[in-house]
């Protein structure tokens, strides 16, 4: 059986992975990369566990920072971006963040770190994010012609393609449905935010596809809730129609 190398870059050390994706780095720029055949795990049915649209979410993710990417040599896609020196929001609460002197805590887990980055981005996505967003409209759903919906609702509703529909107006934002500290990176000592990641979850679609997740499980309960994702959506819109 051919056996091909990961592909990899001058200096670049693999720091993460998931099942469909490969977090790494090289001394100046962070890279994600779709998992090789090789790599592929497979659930407790015994079948590999693929996502029929990682190309298109690697390449709305590209289109949504601006940059030219596209499959690698061995037809994989990946993004690569600049590396911030900063604190990832899942880790924040690892341990205290404030310089010497200054420390909430002398040894583990910091909370009140975390409370203060956690309000940061709240008021980042209040004052920055959201008004940002809200002032890029188009009259074509998606991104550069890619539709790929919310994890939920491809979880619910599995066809192969989502065609893009248009409008007469420029009706549609610029949502991402997985804006939270999760996806967030901390500067050291105040905590502010410095740089908001994961766009896979970008493009143009009606206000109601603004979504605002305290944490990852709030995320992954969208899943599960139908009831509370309409609620949900219906204050996203209100919020997002008032920022017009
Ligand atoms: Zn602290």
């Amino acid at each position: 059986m051919a056996v091909t190398t990961p592909p990899t870059k001058p200096g670049e050390t693999e720091v993460y992975s998931t099942a469909l994706r490969i977090y790494s780095w090289t001394p100046t720029t962070f890279i994600k990369r779709e998992v090789p055949p090789q790599r592929r795990q497979k659930n407790q049915r015994g079948e590999y566990i693929i996502d029929p649209f990682v190309k298109e979410l690697f390449q709305i993710e590209a289109s949504a920072l601006r940059l030219l990417s596209g499959p690698d040599e061995n037809g994989l896609a990946f993004v690569e971006t600049e590396l911030l020196s900063g604190i990832p929001g899942s880790r924040v609460r690892e341990e205290c963040r404030m310089p010497d002197g200054e420390k909430h805590v002398d040894a583990g887990e910091c909370t009140l770190c975390e409370e203060k980055a956690w309000a940061n981005a709240e008021s980042y996505i209040t004052n920055v994010v959201l008004p940002e967003l809200a002032k890029l409209r188009s009259k074509t759903m998606g991104l550069d012609g890619k539709v790929v919906p919310p994890p939920w609702v491809r979880y619910h509703d599995n066809r192969p393609t989502w065609p893009s529909k248009t409008s007469d107006t420029d009706q549609y934002i610029l949502c991402n449905w997985d804006i939270g500290a999760h996806n967030m990176m901390f500067e050291y000592g105040m905590l502010e935010v410095i740089a908001v990641y994961d766009w896979e979850n970008a493009g143009y679609f009606p206000p109601e596809f603004q979504f605002v997740n305290r944490s990852r499980q709030e995320l992954d309960a969208q899943f599960e809730d139908i009831a509370k994702i309409s609620i949900k959506q219906g204050k996203m819109a209100e919020r997002s129609k008032a920022l017009r």
